[in-house]
């Protein structure tokens, strides 16, 4: 097959085409090109790619392409790990199928009450995305029947084996037709998955989102982590502060590079958007004047950036992450030309930490946090450059009509020159405030509290890079180790899930075993076996309610009335207090220090 640039090769029905134009996306996605044609064809999927890559679009635009809107039993069901994926993966069906009346999603999530699940159970929906506890549970109740599925897709496998589900994933699938489509992205292969993958896959055929390795010595790359919604004062905040001279800004649709370049213009700064709606004159006049210094900012996808060749380019923001690493490399190679050194800012949310490593990978090279300039740098540097304007103006400027005006200031408003002042530095910076404190919009913290932001980026983060360099080492082990495996895993049948769960964690331990690794504390929590709860509740509750991720926590020991728990040492306060008060089973955890 010839490659697929575009959307419109990929026989998805009008309506949709129209949809991704709106959202101004550009091009499929690796992921995307190579996924849609086979799901469309009906074909299962192995999908290896991580959030980040366009992977929703890439399972969601062709199922919906194939949806029977006129039956009324779910045709698909999405399972993922996390409530927050649950709730995003149905927004996403949702956004792709706005064009397609009568059409209706459901999340169904652990943590949210049954009324409104069961309400939109009985009203029908044509895909459900949920959590397979909850899913398990409302199959349990019958409220949900999936003997009528088209389609199941298991989106971040990986993860929810990570996050003990994968024996209620296995159930859910067993209970569904065999005929169904079936769809698994995971970002890793551990050998449950495969096995899985090797069970209930008919015939699949894998992608891959390969990496490649290339070098960039020439920029030097930071990253910022923040949510979607704190994107936009990061960026003007850095530019405000930070000296550079021609700045790309990279952005994932075309629509983006329109918003961000006018809210940038609104806030003062010489900018154009660059992108593929733009006739071809237009995009030649906003590289012309980049290099001419009428303008300074930039803001481009890929697409339209490709090849662009501006020497006086000093930074390049990546305000999105691009979908795989190979944009990236394109993306940074725009700076760091003719000998300089060039630097590189990526924005990633939390979710795209993974696309972050990757991009480390391919790159050859550690991307190191940066902190945003605070208020008072911020303060500073306006003072600077209004000291700097105003002697600039004292200096080429004829004032005479100014002071005659500001005589006839005084007298009229009975006012000496001391008071009106204060007054006319007020007004000449308003747009840019003198004083900072107060005036600025601080960008918010992420919503795990600060402490707890410190351990993950300090400790946490580097058992993340830890981990992604064990499980490269363990990709390529994999396939020798295959076959022992195979033969261990009859023997693992007859294990519980929670023996499992302890063998994972002593694997994990030993893991850690190494100078930096993570130190545990031990809890007690006050549920246990009587209570019903199952080692996934425990980690569910945890990973979605305190957004401590999975892999931070350790071992988990289920007894009769009480359960153990490691997670890592020196919790900070509020998270304790947050997860004293959570409920598994309705029971409360009530987690106390052994
Ligand atoms: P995902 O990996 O599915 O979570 O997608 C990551 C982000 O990329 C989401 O915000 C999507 O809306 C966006 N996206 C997906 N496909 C494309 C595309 N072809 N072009 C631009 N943006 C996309």
């Amino acid at each position: 097959m010839s490659e697929i640039t575009s959307f419109s090769q990929l026989a998805l029905p009008e309506q949709f085409l129209s949809v991704l134009k709106e959202l101004g996306y550009e091009s499929p996605t690796p992921i995307q090109a190579k996924a849609i044609p086979l799901l469309m064809e009906g074909r299962d999927l192995i999908g290896q790619a991580q959030t980040g890559t366009g992977k929703t679009g890439a399972f969601a635009l062709p199922l919906l392409a194939r949806l029977d809107l006129k039956r009324k039993p779910p045709q698909v069901l999405v399972l993922t790990p996390t409530r927050e994926l649950a709730i995003q993966v149905a927004e996403a069906f949702q956004t792709y199928a706005r064009k397609l009346h009568g059409f209706h999603v459901l999340p169904v999530y652990g943590g949210q009450g049954y009324s409104l699940q069961l309400k939109g159970l009985g009203r029908g929906a044509h895909v459900i995305v949920g959590t397979p506890g909850r899913i398990l549970d409302h199959l349990r109740r019958g409220s949900l029947k999936i003997d009528q599925l088209n389609a199941i897709v298991l989106d971040e496998a990986d993860e929810m084996l990570r996050m003990g589900f994968i024996d209620d994933v296995e159930q859910i699938i067993s209970g569904a037709p065999k005929t169904c489509q079936m769809a698994m992205f995971s970002a890793t292969m551990p050998v449950p998955i495969r096995r899985i993958a090797k069970r209930y896959l008919k015939d699949p055929g894998e992608i891959k989102i390969a990496s490649r390795t290339t070098t960039v010595e020439s920029v030097e790359q930071r990253y910022i982590l923040l949510n979607d919604n704190q994107k936009l004062d990061a960026l003007t905040r850095l530019l405000e502060v930070k000296e550079y001279d021609g700045v790309l800004i990279f952005v994932r649709t075309k629509s983006a590079t329109t918003e961000v370049a006018e809210k940038l213009e609104a806030r003062g700064f010489a900018v154009s958007p660059l992108n593929g709606d733009m006739s071809q004159a237009q995009r030649e006049k906003a590289v012309l004047h980049l290099k001419e210094r009428k303008l300074d900012i930039v803001v481009a996808t890929d697409v339209a950036a490709r090849g662009l060749d501006v020497e006086r380019l000093s930074l390049v923001i990546n305000f999105d992450i691009p979908h795989s690493t190979e944009p990236y490399v394109h993306r940074i190679g725009r700076t760091g030309r003719a000998g300089r050194v060039g630097k590189a800012i990526l924005f990633a949310t939390p979710r795209e930490k993974g696309m972050l490593r990757s991009i480390e990978h391919a790159t050859n090279q550690k991307i190191e946090p940066m902190r945003l300039p605070s208020t008072r740098e911020l303060a500073q540097r306006r003072a600077e450059l209004f000291k700097e304007r105003l002697l600039h103006t004292l200096a080429n400027q004829s004032l005479d009509f100014f002071r005659e005006y500001l005589e006839v200031l005084k007298q009229e408003l009975n006012m000496p020159v001391k008071d009106l002042a204060p007054v006319l530095l007020y007004l000449a910076q308003k747009d840019k405030p003198l004083q900072v404190e107060g005036n600025m919009h601080e960008p918010k913290p992420l919503k795990r509290p600060e402490p707890a932001r410190e351990i993950t980026s300090k400790k946490f983060e580097r058992q993340d890079r830890d981990r992604n360099r064990d499980r490269d080492k363990d990709r390529d082990r994999d396939k020798d180790k295959d076959r022992d495996r195979d033969r261990g895993r009859d023997r693992d049948k007859d294990k519980t899930k929670e023996d499992r769960h302890k063998d994972k964690g002593k694997v994990k331990d030993k893991k850690r075993g190494h100078d930096n690794a993570i130190k545990f504390d031990r809890y007690r929590l006050e549920v246990g076996k009587k209570h019903n709860v199952k080692v996934s509740d425990i980690v569910g509750a945890i990973v979605n309610e305190a957004e401590i991720e999975s892999q931070f926590i350790g071992d988990i020991r289920l007894y009769d009335d009480y359960s153990t728990i490691e997670l890592p040492e020196g919790m900070p306060k509020e998270i304790f207090q947050h997860l004293k008060k959570l409920h598994v089973r309705q029971k409360k955890l009530n987690l106390s220090l052994i």
